[in-house]
């Protein structure tokens, strides 16, 4: 979500914003409250899904943009989740374990 910094960068909620400060010092990720909340369960597609419907709200979205406006906003998730250091390692645990099963 294109926005400046007074509103939440998954939704474009302006409310109850919490800031995510990233690895890159100069860069801080904002969410509203209930994309914290997603974030906190790291429920990723929801957060997805929830930032798609924000666009939508914003204008009608075609059947052709869709997969590319999900892409953006996949892209968007990944990058917050990598430039997240505690995010990261979670991940990556989640990897091991993963390789172990
Ligand atoms: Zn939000």
């Amino acid at each position: 979500m294109q926005c400046s910094s007074s509103c939440c960068d998954f939704c474009g909620n302006a409310a109850d914003l919490q800031q995510y400060p990233t690895v890159h010092g100069s860069v801080t990720w904002y969410a509203c409250a209930e994309c914290a909340r997603i974030i906190a369960t790291e429920s990723w597609e929801q957060l997805i899904e929830r930032s798609l419907a924000a666009y939508r709200d914003i204008r009608p979205i075609t059947e052709g943009e869709e997969p590319i406006l999900r892409n953006h906003v996949e892209q968007l998730v990944q990058a917050f989740r990598s430039f997240r250091p505690e995010l990261r390692r979670n991940v990556s645990e989640r990897r091991v374990l993963g390789a172990r099963l």
